[in-house]
């Protein structure tokens, strides 16, 4: 009857449920340990603008050398992490080792931007603005070179002290990025009220710009909208010369993608810093 099945789905359901929840709490034991072990690890994506074709920018992105999972990507861990005050750990981790990548980078005579994803909580956080000075102080950076990514929801959200934040790591030197843009809320009305250097256009619009006319009309009206704003545009996800051919034609102003490399170990891309500069000789 149609009563037992309705049961039987409860019931189903609710395994399910309960095994996926299990599955949450030992990720997440098993990530509070991996951060006692030292278990993370940044890799580098270059960002190059596309002016002067040199790479101006890395995005530090994090990874999980699980020791017996292998390498694992932060959409499986970082929403796991952002239940729990682990993501505070964590993205403190982040900061302090993105400081110290640039200082080593600077020191090799590569003195490009680092910029590091900051989850919502960690802008909500009120340690964040003295911690990341003590690593800036540390290290002995360039705050000028130093960018955090937030996305839209932050700027939405809570809105006086994120300006009251975001107005006091711009003031110390760093730049803000808009991160996914164009995924988050429909109110633009954060654009002219924070503090904001650049826009990262998400890679669901950059994906078929070359083919799609809606995905064109998109795109080129985010980067004229951004430059009447005096904000800069960085897309995301470019992996083909067609897209990459538009984003020129439109006066984008840096690309990020699969096309110049994929996220890589440190000793990799110093590697690539030097071939790039190398080659540009
Ligand atoms: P995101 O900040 O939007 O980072 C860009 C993501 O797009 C990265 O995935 C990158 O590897 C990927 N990507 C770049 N170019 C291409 C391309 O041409 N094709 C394709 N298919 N993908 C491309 P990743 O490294 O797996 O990171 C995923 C997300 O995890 C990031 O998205 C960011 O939201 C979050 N994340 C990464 N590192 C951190 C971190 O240190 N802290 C926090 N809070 N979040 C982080
Ligand atoms: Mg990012
Ligand atoms: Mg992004
Ligand atoms: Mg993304």
């Amino acid at each position: 009857t149609n009563k037992n099945k309705r049961q039987m789905w409860v019931q189903f359901y609710t395994d399910e449920m309960k095994a996926a929840s299990h599955r949450e709490i030992e990720l997440e034991n098993e990530l509070r340990l991996a951060i006692m072990n030292g278990e993370f690890e940044l890799y580098f994506q270059p960002i190059i603008d596309l002016a002067t074709d040199t790479i101006v920018k890395a995005e530090a992105l994090i990874r999980w050398n699980h020791p017996e999972k292998g390498v694992i990507n932060p959409d499986v861990f970082i929403p796991i992490a952002e239940k729990s005050e682990l993501i505070i750990t964590l993205g403190k981790w982040v900061i302090s080792r993105a400081c110290q990548v640039a200082r080593q980078l600077c020191d090799l005579k590569h003195c490009i931007k680092i910029s590091m994803n900051l989850s919502p909580s960690q802008v909500y956080d009120e340690d964040l603005y003295n911690y990341l000075c003590s690593c800036v102080t540390k290290y002995e950076v360039d705050p000028q070179k130093l960018e955090i990514e937030v996305t839209e929801g932050v700027l939405v959200e809570s809105y006086t002290n994120t300006d009251l934040l975001l107005n006091k790591i711009r003031d110390y030197g760093l730049t803000v990025s808009v991160d996914d843009f164009g995924t988050g809320y429909s109110s633009l009305s954060y654009l002219k009220k924070l503090p904001i250097d650049y826009l990262k256009i998400d890679r669901s619009f950059v994906q078929d710009v070359a083919t799609d006319d809606n995905d064109k009309a998109i795109v080129k009206a985010v980067i004229g909208m951004a430059h009447n704003l005096n904000l800069k545009v960085i897309a995301e996800g470019v992996e083909t010369n067609e897209q990459l051919n538009f984003l020129v034609d439109n006066h984008c102003n840096s690309v990020q993608g699969y096309l110049f490399s994929k996220p890589v170990k440190l000793e990799s891309f110093i590697d690539l810093l030097n071939d790039y500069t190398t080659t540009k000789e």
